[in-house]
């Protein structure tokens, strides 16, 4: 079940208490969500429609009856794009639909990998521990020696290791001042596995257009992972700690740099006290004229996530924000409707038969774009789809951007 809070004046605390679900039965069958479902499209079948994964949700949250395990297979390869959400007239709640049947089929029944997974992310010491030995494995060779070796392959944890972010930079500092023209503070939310070279490109941004940055050591995961893994206990903890923390600061914005973890703070049933906004969109907004960025010829094709695409709907502030590069041609990558099959990551591992064929199917509009670079704003596409090509070939637009300040 989904979760909301509401203020407890005795404890000042924010409360979990259950909240509507739009009704799975209200779906007219109407098929105009089919042609968009990415699932649809590798296999065009009955079962691998959106429409037909609502039968199995009510099935689930309303009739309370048995499903079949074909149903739940069906039901298992959806990547949660919720492409089908964006053009449904009955404005079905999909999303929400989708966690709420995974929550009554997938409590503690993950795999060890899974759960070992979650555990990590839902405690603080336990992911700074994961990080320092990510961070260590990366900058000491060992990573390539594993890599090239076949060991890994061996092992295997080629997949799940291809999936790393880049950790090898420094740890980002809890305070970057702007030593430009002054004009705000703002407040970065880094998630739980950021990219360290995205992160610092945002502090470097932000502090040129003049604004201070804070990086508030202990924020927490934004909990989409666990909402969407069936685990909404736990992602209204990690909501309501961000709540606090960030709500604690004298800040104008809250910025991040992964669509998936905005959609999430923008998805918190209670608003965090500043408004999030998505990095490009900030630096867009707020971009002062007399800044002039150093020219780079070329053309960039750009992936937009789903998150962005059918959720956030701000897709548009990247191209807009790439626009400011003299000689650069940003253009969107073929079929962006389309999921690239990442699904925050564990999709990429839990259903490969779905995920690889989608991101086969970018990477071959990308090699047909003559683009050099794929540019992409949430974490979760770029890990999956770097698998695909070279590492330095994906890019988050605001690296672009600050690799060009004068
Ligand atoms: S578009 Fe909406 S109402 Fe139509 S079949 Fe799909 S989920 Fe049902
Ligand atoms: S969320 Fe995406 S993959 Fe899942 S049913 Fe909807 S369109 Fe298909």
């Amino acid at each position: 079940m989904a979760f909301e809070f509401i203020d407890d004046a005795a404890s000042g605390d924010a409360v979990q208490t259950a909240f509507y679900i739009p009704d799975a039965a209200d779906c007219m069958r109407c098929g105009l969500c089919v042609n968009t479902c990415p699932t649809y499209k590798i296999n065009p079948i009955a079962a691998e429609t959106p429409r037909s994964r609502i039968r199995t949700i009510d099935k689930l949250i309303n009739q309370n009856v048995a499903v079949t395990g074909q149903e739940l297979e069906h039901l298992n390869h959806c990547t949660q794009c919720r492409a089908c959400e964006a053009i449904c007239p009955s404005r079905m709640a999909y999303g929400q639909l989708f966690d709420a049947a995974r929550e009554r089929l997938i409590s503690h029944k993950h795999t060890l990998a899974a759960t070992l997974g979650l555990k990590t992310i839902e405690h603080k010491a336990l992911l700074s521990a994961a990080t320092w030995i990510i961070a260590l494995y990366q900058k000491s060779g060992f990573q390539q020696l594993c890599r090239t070796s076949g060991l890994l392959r061996r092992l295997k944890l080629d997949k799940a290791e291809a999936l790393l972010p880049d950790m090898a930079g420094s740890p980002l500092a809890q305070i970057y001042p702007s030593s430009h023209s002054h004009r705000g503070c703002v407040a970065l939310f880094t998630g739980c596995i950021g990219d360290r070279k995205t992160q610092l490109a945002a502090v470097t941004l932000l502090n040129r257009i003049g604004y201070d940055v804070l990086v508030p050591k202990d924020q927490r995961c934004c909990g989409a992972i666990h909402q969407h893994q069936g685990q909404p206990e736990i992602a209204g903890q990690l909501a309501r700690d961000n709540h606090r923390i960030f709500g604690a600061l004298s800040v104008d914005a809250v910025i991040y740099t992964a669509s998936a973890c905005g959609l999430m703070l923008q998805e918190y049933a209670q608003p965090l006290a500043h408004r999030p906004y998505d990095i490009s969109e900030f630096l867009d907004r707020h971009w002062p004229d007399k800044l002039q960025l150093k020219p780079r010829t070329g053309v960039v094709a750009v992936h937009e996530p789903c998150s962005q695409r059918n959720s956030l709907k701000n897709q548009q502030h990247v191209y807009d924000l790439l626009a400011r590069i003299p000689g650069l041609s940003a253009i969107p990558l073929a079929e962006n409707s389309i999921c690239c099959g990442a699904g925050g990551g564990i999709h990429a591992l839990s259903q490969p038969e779905i995920a690889g064929p989608l991101r086969d199917a970018k990477i071959s509009h990308f090699g047909h774009s003559q683009a050099e670079l794929l540019v992409t704003s949430n974490i979760g596409c770029s890990l999956h789809l770097k698998v695909g090509l070279s590492q330095d070939k994906v890019i988050h637009p605001i690296e672009l951007l600050a690799g060009q300040l004068p």
